[in-house]
């Protein structure tokens, strides 16, 4: 019956799309599987029986059933049964959820040995030394991940039982004295525990599962979720993968691999390897790993087997992947595939790359590559003529420039980056308990650890400068400090600059410099000149892929005509919001108290007068700057009283004049003003179209300085296209109002100059009752410019200068929602409002011009939504230009 919940699935039954049914690395093990690579044989346990047993609590009756079928599979395709006294068979139970969660999730091996069957393990082996090791692993990991004991406890006693050995690395350990320690383990299981370590094979298995499970509910996983945005209902799956042992003696070992540099994006032999191990020895950095290639030298054949693998591999997949293999006595395994992380750079040059081998097409090259990556690029960068004190090299793990003060446990990390200061979090090597530090950090620095290490894997995760094994930096955490080659003692609180890039680490701050990426769309380093790398020759054609496919066009958000200009550079293709009160400060600030403390209608008009020149002359710079091409331009839409000194600073002012009977008339009547336009709740009050409709002359003063501008421009044979925004309109009527006296400006400017102006006339949608009623608005309107800050504001009820620092965190932390609505768009609400208005709009008005400013229109997940609903651009800051032309042509394929 196919409507039975089917709970279990053979390794031979699963594939690559079946990432949410059986996590990302039960399908995978499936694919390669079904390719006819060596993967050990065994099955996976479903997302569904995960999200059965959590709702419920226990496991589905069914599940037990199944995974008994799937295992007298197993072991009649092993010929050999779990736990076999004489000949046992060994499992590892692996946790695997649809995303990765670098060191989440706890993985269980050796499952299925006891003190009965290590001894049969042994003499099947003909080792009893690997025997033993493998006992004495299995205790430790399910003491530590299924029985919670503290995993420090395994360790001492194992760097104990070493010293007492007088020996530094766990393979000079020989079987007797991993007896002891075995002995020792369970002693430590018991006592810690309050139960024996499990001697039934089976129950090892069902606890080690149950495990798993409950392991996606623990606080690590739930802060990394809520840290990368993973939904936290998708449950995982647990793997049951029959063993294989790279712990066999030097013929063994176990290793990672790249089909292409991670960091840079060239194809060759990347990895690491190490002998005799087991596991995560590699990616612990326990022993000191050799590189991959060394594995040519060491096991000819597997290395050969290792290197078609890959290449079968990355054209099956058509992308990077990354590989864990096993060799057991000169038989390689592959344990795991994935299509691998890599940093920014090496994103945008695999994927031209791969596009270059004909792998895939630019519309497939643009999903491989995002704008939060763009971003990261952009970031500035160390300056390498600057003097500095470098004092350690280590593995360039993730790229940036941090700079910081060194603290040496995250518990500090935590505390001091609260408190405003930027810290480097430095250890010898990081685990999942660092988590919280890491995110603090600006970047991560360890002693130990290849580029597979945890700090390398969860710092590229997440975007953050690392620099891991820096061997010759001694960090001694205990007494918080680290000792650089020479003797020198960087103490907690000392400032050092990490390159992730480089891997170079220097003592004090070293200075920063512009990325080659940002000299590129500045014009300053061209894609195919001698000094361009092959990082700008790459972003230069991805930008180029992502132009010819996007739909939507990109404005830039800009006051004056250096930030016009710029951002024309990034590739602007106008000026979506041009803000007019910045116009109105400095030097203009006394025009603009004159205006406001006017008396009469005379007092007013002359200074209307006085500023109606100034505002002209913005203007016409800007029209020059977006020549050709749209600008944007909102009336003045701020509480008036932000023009006015601060109430206190006044107040004493007058205060001191009186004191000193010396006049203050002018400082009174200021005053008084700011006494009277002073608003208990000033984002609500008098604003936007009302300043235009209750203060006489101000809108027409601003629309005549736009047309006499936009004729003055006409009149040099240029283009300017001037669209003119009224802010915070709430009803139709108020933007007839404004409207029919614009138009009448418009119409004399023309008439006096001979021109025909073609101004465009339309309004911002910000208040929800303008979103409900668009489709009237629009009659009114030529086009609507969405802004989503003040709409969001008003949507939601939130004063946005306030809740960020007051309850925002706690939001966040709640899972109310999993990021800020100011910095991507709510879709369910306040996105629904604006799609339901540019339907509205447009019903109206067939050929309404529908944009967006505010800081949404440069993010990436609402530059899609905005897609999606149809608008016609976004506009957003200059620098952020880039990135939104490349999610725009995402979103289009
Ligand atoms: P993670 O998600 O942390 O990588 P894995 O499930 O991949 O966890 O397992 C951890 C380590 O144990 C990896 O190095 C993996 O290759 C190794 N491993 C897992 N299952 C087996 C197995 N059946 N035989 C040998 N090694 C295994
Ligand atoms: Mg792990
Ligand atoms: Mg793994």
């Amino acid at each position: 019956d196919p409507h039975v919940a089917k709970f279990v699935y053979d390794f031979t039954e699963g594939n690559k799309d079946l990432k949410d049914l059986l996590g990302g690395k039960g399908a995978n093990l499936a694919e390669m599987t079904n390719l006819g690579l060596p993967v050990p044989p065994g099955f996976t346990i479903t997302t569904e029986a995960c999200k059965t047993y959590l709702d419920s609590g226990e496991e589905p009756a069914a599940l037990r059933d199944e995974v008994s079928a799937h295992l007298d599979a197993l072991e009649a395709t092993m010929g050999k049964k779990l736990g076999q006294a004489d000949d046992p068979l060994l499992v590892s139970v692996r946790s695997g959820a649809k995303f990765s969660m670098p060191g989440m999730m706890d993985t269980v091996l050796n499952i299925g040995l006891s003190d009965k069957s290590v001894q049969g393990l042994a003499r099947q082996a003909g080792d009893e030394r690997f025997a033993w090791d493998s006992y004495r692993r299995l205790i430790q990991m399910f003491g530590k991940t299924v029985l919670g004991v503290d995993g420090e406890l395994f360790e001492d006693a194992l760097d104990a039982a070493k010293a007492a050995r007088k020996v530094t690395v766990d393979t000079e350990l020989e079987a007797a004295d991993l007896k002891k320690l075995v002995t020792k383990f369970k002693k430590i299981v018991k006592t810690e525990a309050g139960r024996d370590f499990p001697q039934d094979p089976r129950e090892q298995m069902d606890l080690a599962i149950k495990a798993v499970f409950d392991s996606w509910n623990g606080d690590r996983a739930k802060l990394y979720r809520r840290q990368e945005r993973i939904p936290h209902d998708l449950g995982t799956a647990v793997n049951v993968c029959s063993m294989v042992f790279g712990n066999l003696g030097p013929d063994s070992g176990t290793g990672v691999a790249f089909t292409r540099d991670p960091a840079s994006g060239h194809q060759g032999v990347y990895g690491d390897y190490l002998q005799n191990a087991q596991g995560e020895d590699v990616v612990a950095g326990i022993r000191n790993t050799v590189p991959l290639a060394e594995l040519e030298s060491i096991d000819k054949k597997s290395y050969d087997r290792l290197m078609q693998i890959m290449e079968i591999l990355e054209n099956h997949y058509k992308d990077l992947c990354d590989i864990e293999f096993t060799i057991e006595r000169g038989q390689l395994w592959m344990l795991q595939t994935r299509v691998g992380k890599r940093t920014a750079g090496a994103a945008f040059r695999i994927a031209t790359q791969l596009v270059d081998q004909g792998l895939i097409d630019e519309a497939e090259a643009l999903t491989r590559v995002n704008g939060a990556q763009l971003a990261q690029l952009m970031f500035p960068r160390f300056d390498e003529s600057a003097k500095v004190e470098q004092v350690g090299r280590g593995i360039a793990a993730s790229p940036g420039a941090a700079v910081g003060k060194a603290v040496f446990d995250s518990y500090t990390a935590v505390k001091w980056s609260r408190s405003g200061e930027k810290v480097i979090l430095i250890r010898r090597e990081t685990n999942p308990d660092d988590l919280d530090g890491m995110i603090a950090a600006e970047g991560i620095l360890t002693s130990r650890g290849g580029k597979t290490s945890h700090a390398a894997v969860v710092a590229r995760g997440m975007g953050k400068t690392c620099v891991c094994g820096a061997e010759e930096l001694e960090v001694d955490t205990k007494r918080r400090r680290m000792t650089v080659p020479g003797g020198q003692v960087v103490e907690e609180g000392d400032v050092v600059s990490i390159d992730g890039s480089s891997g170079k680490v220097y003592l004090g701050e070293v200075p920063v410099v512009p990325s080659p990426v940002v000299e590129y769309f500045e014009g300053r380093m061209h894609p195919g000149a001698d000094d361009a790398d092959e990082l700008v020759e790459a972003v230069h054609r991805m930008m180029a892929f992502a132009d010819r496919k996007r739909r939507l066009r990109v404005r830039a958000n800009a006051d004056n005509a250096e930030d016009a200009l710029r951002a024309r550079r990034f590739g602007a293709q106008g000026i979506g919001l041009c803000r007019t009160e910045h116009m109105f400060l400095g030097d203009r600030r006394e025009l603009v108290e004159r205006l406001i403390l006017a008396d009469t209608e005379a007092e007013r008009e002359e200074s209307l007068k006085a500023l109606l020149p100034l505002q002209k002359r913005d203007f016409v710079e800007l029209f020059e700057a977006m020549d050709g091409l749209p600008v944007t331009i909102r009336l003045l839409d701020p509480p008036l009283h932000e023009f006015l000194p601060d109430i206190t600073e006044l107040s004493v002012r007058v205060a001191l004049a009186e004191s000193r009977q010396e006049p203050h008339e002018n400082e009174l009547r200021l005053l008084q003003a700011v006494h009277r336009l002073h608003e208990q709740n000033p984002m609500l009050g008098l604003r936007g179209v009302r300043l235009g409709l209750v203060i006489p002359g101000l809108f027409t003063m601003q629309v005549r300085a736009i047309a006499e501008a936009a004729a003055e421009r006409r009149a040099a044979k240029c283009d300017p296209r001037a669209e003119i925004m009224i802010p915070l309109v709430g009803t139709v009527q108020e933007l007839e109002i404004v409207r029919e006296e614009a138009d009448q400006v418009i119409a004399e400017v023309e008439r006096t100059t001979d021109t025909r102006l073609k101004l465009a006339i339309g309004t911002m949608i910000e208040l929800p009752r303008a979103a409900l009623t668009a489709g009237q608005i629009a009659e009114a309107a030529e086009f609507f410019s969405f802004g989503t800050n003040d709409l969001t504001q008003t949507v939601w009820g939130f004063s946005r200068d306030d809740v960020e620092a007051s309850f925002f965190t706690a939001y966040l932390e709640k899972g109310i929602f999993g990021v800020s609505p100011f910095e991507t768009i709510d879709k369910d609400g306040v996105g629904s409002l604006v799609a339901a208005a540019a339907k509205a709009g447009r019903a109206t008005r067939p050929d309404l011009k529908l944009g967006v400013c505010g800081e949404h229109g440069g993010d990436p997940e609402s530059v899609h939504f905005f897609h999606q609903v149809g608008l016609d651009y976004v506009s957003c800051s200059p620098f952020r230009i880039p990135v939104a032309r490349l999610e725009a042509g995402r979103a289009a394929v």
